[in-house]
């Protein structure tokens, strides 16, 4: 290393230690890791929770179905845990999970319309699962698959090869997801995706949070703060227009601390609620500070930091107690939100939006930090 080289490398390196917006993730802190067996699917696959505890008592369950997260224990200010996540207490409810509460979704997160996409000259028919839609990889997408798991001092890494054609998403593609729970209560999920051929990748997590604990009431009086002055306004199949819109003097506003609840009324739209996709402002692929998210009765924070470009938030509007939940608690409207960090949808159908097509010899990465705060 010459002197010039040895002056960027340290100058960045004091810049992102005192950076309050950058997380630091070398992630190589000892935790506790340990696994359990939790079910069989009805095919005979063996399916294992493991645990992941930090030294500050943070727990989080992830099930090698779906490779979903399952619970996220963690403390208000007062030190009293409560599992912050909606979920089933036992593999059943996940076989079936029709809200894909904690899943991983893709292979394309999110809708494409009427299932079709035109990729190098050729045209794909995915599986539509949405009205005329294509949501969260089709009928049998990622969330429903078993994954390998292999765990180590600092967490579970995911792996899973889907086959040119599933779902008629084209090539092989090869997938992992490794979840990192740190010391600085932070949980880590780094994607990566490799492919023989080229095709659209657009992988999130699906939790669905309440930080007053899951199944306790609604989400409406959580304070939320989004770092996206911007958002794709949808038709009423919620698939993008294509505008990119500002959200200013707008009720998509929540570049300053908002309640979740405060402009519902004015929102229309049924089932109501938000449902959008929110830009970053943030947008060159460096983990950045997307989404707080604070309960003012139990203090309780949320903070997600992403490389993606976009965030959809969405409040639970399609939950109608229908679902019963952990506990056999059931799951109403606005008792959760979820904030899945993504491209936009139906990014593949729109020329002007960041791409999502994934080529041979490329590499996607993508990640996403939750991290737990009480104040
Ligand atoms: C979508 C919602 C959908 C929910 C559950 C969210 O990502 O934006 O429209 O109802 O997932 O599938």
């Amino acid at each position: 290393m010459n002197r010039i080289q040895w002056w960027i490398c340290h100058v960045l390196a004091a810049a992102v230690l005192s950076c309050p917006a950058c997380v630091s993730v070398t992630g190589d802190e000892q935790i506790s890791v340990s696994r359990a067996a939790y079910g069989k699917t009805p095919e005979g696959e063996m399916i294992d929770v493991y645990s992941l505890v930090n030294k500050n008592g943070i727990k989080v369950n992830l099930i090698n179905f779906g490779a979903l997260v399952s619970e996220i224990h963690v403390p208000d200010r007062n030190g009293k845990f409560a599992d912050i996540v909606q979920g089933f207490d036992s593999l059943e409810g996940y076989l079936e999970n029709p809200s894909y509460f904690g899943c991983t979704t893709g292979r394309c997160a999110n809708r494409i319309a009427k299932g079709k996409f035109t990729l190098d000259g050729r045209e794909y028919t995915l599986a539509t699962n949405n009205g005329p839609n294509h949501l969260h990889g089709g009928i049998k997408g990622l969330n429903k698959r078993v994954w390998k798991a292999e765990s180590d001092a600092t967490g579970v890494r995911f792996s899973y090869t889907s086959p040119h054609g599933e779902e008629g998403y084209p090539g092989t593609l090869s997938m992992t997801v490794v979840y990192t729970l740190t010391n600085r209560n932070e949980l880590r999920i780094d994607y990566t995706a490799t492919t023989d051929r080229a095709t659209p990748v657009n992988l999130t997590n699906h939790s669905y949070f309440n930080l007053a604990g899951e199944g306790t009431g609604t989400i409406l009086d959580h304070q939320l703060m989004l770092a996206a002055d911007h958002y794709t306004p949808v038709d009423d199949t919620l698939i993008p227009t294509g505008e990119i819109s500002p959200v200013k003097g707008t009720v998509m506003d929540f570049t300053v601390p908002t309640a979740i609840g405060a402009r519902f009324g004015r929102l229309g739209g049924d089932p109501g609620g938000y449902d959008h996709n929110y830009v970053l402002n943030s947008r060159d692929g460096t983990l950045a500070l997307a989404a707080r998210v604070k309960d003012p009765k139990s203090g309780r924070v949320l903070e997600i930091y992403t490389t993606q470009p976009g965030i959809q938030l969405y409040t639970g509007n399609f939950l109608d107690g229908s679902i019963k939940g952990k506990g056999g608690k059931p799951y109403h409207k606005n008792f959760a939100f979820c904030l899945e960090t993504q491209h936009f949808p139906d990014s593949v159908n729109q020329p002007a939006f960041p791409s999502v097509i994934l080529r041979p010899g490329e590499s996607y990465e993508q990640t996403t930090v939750h991290r737990f705060l009480a104040e």
